[in-house]
């Protein structure tokens, strides 16, 4: 009795597909991760707090005595593969404003150093 070989065909005029070649960029997934999703909120939970208000403010901006609404929070110490404690580590955790952020990031990308 024959058997029918179910397998899919093999197409050699198909390259294969690597299925993990996706090329690791500025997200890294990081973002995307439970662990940064929580330290995020918290962080933003102790700056309302810090402030007596409903949104967490820039801390850039406060330290001018302005009062701007955060929409992102900040390393300040930057992300390396060699400190991944500082990742979600509160007190390496600063809320800005974008134009902080952007400020911040823009200045970093010019001083580069070597890790
Ligand atoms: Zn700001």
């Amino acid at each position: 009795m024959p058997t029918i070989n179910k397998s899919s065909p093999r197409r050699p005029w198909q390259p294969e597909r690597k299925a993990q070649e996706r090329r690791i960029t500025q997200s890294d997934g990081f973002y995307q991760s439970r662990e940064w999703k929580a330290a995020r909120l918290v962080a933003m939970q102790l700056n309302m707090e810090k402030y007596g208000v409903d949104v967490a403010m820039c801390e850039a901006c406060m330290g001018l005595g302005v009062w701007t609404v955060a929409n992102t929070v900040d390393h300040t110490k930057r992300r390396t593969a060699r400190n991944k404690h500082l990742w979600v580590e509160q007190s390496n955790l600063k809320c800005m404003c974008s134009s902080c952020h952007n400020r911040k990031s823009g200045s970093e990308a010019h001083s580069k150093t070597k890790e």
